[in-house]
C-alpha cells in the first residue's frame, strides 16, 4: 500500500466471552489481509455493553491474541474509554436536527415488522426513558464486498444510536471509531454483513467515506449454528496456538504443509502472510473438518 492510500484494518471483539475458534478465524483473516497488503492491523475492544460482558473476558481475548502471535499496531483501544467521542457525534447530529427520541419497545418493532420511522419522529406525547435514532432511512445502500460481490441493502429503519437503557448502540460506536481510527478495510464475520449498509449510510452522514467491507465465512458448530460467545462456544486453548492457527488457516483456504504445525506462531503467520490470497477463501459458512 502506498502512503497516499494506506491500509488500516482492525479486529473488534466484544468481550462477551473468550476467543473461540470462529473469532480466531476472523482475527486471522483480518490480520492476514492487512499485513499482506502492507497495512496496519488494529485491535479495538468493543466493551460497550457491560451487562453482556463476561468478567475477565477482555483480558483473556488479549492474552489469546498474543499467544497466537497476532500482534496489533498502535495502542489497544477500549470503547469504554471513548464515550466523549460518541457524545460529540451525538451532539453534532442533534445540532443538525437529525436525531429524535424513540420510545418504541423491541416487541412493538417486531410486531410492526420494523420501526415506524415516520410515526415515531412525529410523536410528541411519549413519556419515560427513550432511545435515540438518526433520521436516515429510505432507499438502498450498495457496496462491493471483498468476498460476496455486489450487495444491495434496503435501509428501512432509522438507525439506533443510543439504547433505551442509555448505552451507546453498536452501530454508532463502530462507525465513529472506524472513522476516528482511519480504518480503510473492515474484514469481519458474515454475521455482520446485514449491518454494513446501515453503517455505510452513517459513514456518509458523518461526512466520511465508508471502508471496504469484506465478510468472512462463519465457522458453524456441529448442529449447524454459528459459533458464538453467547452460545458458549468453547474457548480456544492458548497452549495449542500453533495447531489452532493451522486449523484456522485450513478454514480460510490454505493447505499448510504438515511440518508447519511444529513451528511457533510467528513462523506460521509469516508463512501464511506470504501466501494469503483473497480468492482462496470459500465464502460459505461451514463446520470445521
Ligand atoms: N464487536 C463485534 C463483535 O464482536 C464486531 C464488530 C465489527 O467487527 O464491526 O461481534
Amino acid at each position: 500500500m502506498s502512503e497516499s492510500n494506506p491500509y488500516i484494518g482492525r479486529f473488534a471483539p466484544s468481550p462477551t466471552g473468550p476467543l473461540h475458534f470462529g473469532s480466531l478465524a476472523c482475527a486471522l483473516g483480518s490480520y492476514l489481509d492487512a499485513v499482506s497488503h502492507g497495512g496496519q492491523w488494529l485491535v479495538r475492544m468493543e466493551d460497550l455493553d457491560p451487562p453482556r460482558e463476561e468478567p475477565g473476558a477482555a483480558q483473556r481475548i488479549v492474552r489469546s491474541l498474543e499467544a497466537h502471535g497476532l500482534h496489533w499496531h498502535g495502542p489497544l483501544e477500549w470503547q469504554s474509554r471513548r464515550h466523549r467521542l460518541y457524545d460529540d457525534v451525538l451532539d453534532d447530529l442533534a445540532a443538525r436536527e437529525l436525531t429524535y427520541p424513540c420510545h418504541c419497545s423491541r416487541a412493538q418493532i417486531r410486531r410492526a415488522g420494523g420501526h415506524d420511522n415516520r410515526g415515531c419522529r412525529a410523536r410528541t406525547d411519549a413519556q419515560g426513558p427513550s432511545a435515540l435514532r438518526v433520521t436516515c432511512s429510505g432507499g438502498e445502500e450498495r457496496f462491493t464486498d471483498l468476498w460476496r460481490g455486489t450487495q444491495i441493502q434496503q435501509i428501512r429503519d432509522d438507525t439506533l444510536l443510543r439504547r433505551r437503557d442509555g448505552l451507546y448502540a453498536y452501530q454508532l460506536a463502530v462507525v465513529v471509531d472506524d472513522i476516528d481510527q482511519g480504518v480503510t478495510h473492515v474484514v469481519r464475520g458474515a454475521d455482520l454483513l446485514d449491518s454494513s449498509g446501515a453503517q455505510q449510510r452513517l459513514f456518509r452522514l458523518l461526512g466520511a467515506e465508508a471502508p471496504q467491507f469484506g465478510h468472512l465465512p462463519l465457522v458453524l458448530g456441529t448442529a449447524g449454528q454459528k459459533l458464538s460467545k453467547q452460545s458458549c462456544a468453547p474457548a480456544i486453548d492458548d497452549h495449542r496456538a500453533g495447531d489452532n492457527l493451522i486449523q484456522a488457516m485450513r478454514f480460510l483456504g490454505f493447505h499448510p504443509p504438515a511440518e508447519l504445525s511444529s513451528e511457533a506462531p510467528p513462523a506460521i503467520l509469516s508463512w501464511a502472510t506470504a501466501r494469503w490470497q483473497r480468492r482462496q477463501v470459500d465464502r460459505h459458512n461451514r463446520q470445521l473438518h
